[in-house]
């Protein structure tokens, strides 16, 4: 099973996947993750993206294809897996399309989770992050038990450097421009399923399962 979860920054795709990847046993590729993983390591790869994301820019579709190629390649894979924040261009959405037949895999869903725009930078500049072990937090809408302490694994909790208010419009602003494309993109081909992302998490996880449950 291939899934892609489209959706602006914020829009509850990380959250939202930790759920789906343990129910349906899917691989998480998540490629701001690994651009994150390569900047803290600083990795070549890091230091070629590093600026488009301080920046809030995507970094470009040569690098996030390479990640790509590399990522489904990997073992873990074979059972299917779960996009976040990948395709961000309709450029890569046909890379995609064009790699799957080699890799005899097809997409079978793309859920697109919709939130309003105010809600957005609220949830992106409120959100914490384990330094540990990843995991999602809201100061205000998912509190960890301990303030700024993960509740899964202990770790301290921080603040994405591109969660900053600053950065959210423009990440907004490059979502409209250059990813909102994909779901008439998706739509086209058949594949898209609207998601009311402005629900609470558990309800729209409910959406999604009755999605998934039919495939
Ligand atoms: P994305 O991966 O789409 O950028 P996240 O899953 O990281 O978004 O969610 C952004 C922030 O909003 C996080 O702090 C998360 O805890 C919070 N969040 C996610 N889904 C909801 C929701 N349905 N209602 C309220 N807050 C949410
Ligand atoms: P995310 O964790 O999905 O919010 O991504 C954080 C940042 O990583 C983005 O603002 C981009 O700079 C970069 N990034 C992640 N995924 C992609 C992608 N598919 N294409 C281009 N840039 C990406």
């Amino acid at each position: 099973m291939l899934i892609i979860l489209l959706g602006p920054p914020g829009a509850g795709k990380g959250t939202q996947a930790e759920k789906i990847t343990n129910d349906h046993n899917l691989a998480y590729i998540s490629t701001g993750d690994i651009l994150r993983s390569a900047v803290r390591e600083n990795k070549e790869l890091g230091r070629k993206a590093r600026q488009y994301m301080d920046e809030g820019k995507l970094v470009p579709d040569d690098l996030v294809v390479e990640i790509v190629k590399d990522r489904l390649l990997n073992p873990d894979c074979r059972n299917g897996a779960l996009f976040d924040g990948f395709p961000r261009t309709v450029e890569q959405a046909v890379f995609l399309e064009n790699a799957l037949p080699d890799l005899d895999v097809k997409i079978d869903r793309v859920l697109s989770v919709e939130v309003e725009e105010s809600e957005l930078i609220e949830r992106l500049t409120g959100r914490r992050v384990c330094s540990d072990c990843g995991a999602n937090y809201h100061l205000k809408f998912k509190p960890p038990k301990v303030r700024n302490v993960c509740d899964q694994c202990g770790g301290d909790l921080y603040q994405r450097d591109d969660d900053s208010l600053e950065t959210v419009k423009e990440r907004l602003e490059v979502y409209k421009k250059q990813t909102q494309p994909l779901i008439e993109f998706y739509q086209k081909r058949g594949l898209l399923s609207p998601i009311d992302g402005n629900q609470e998490i558990e309800d729209v996880y409910k959406q999604i399962s009755s999605i998934l449950g039919e495939l």
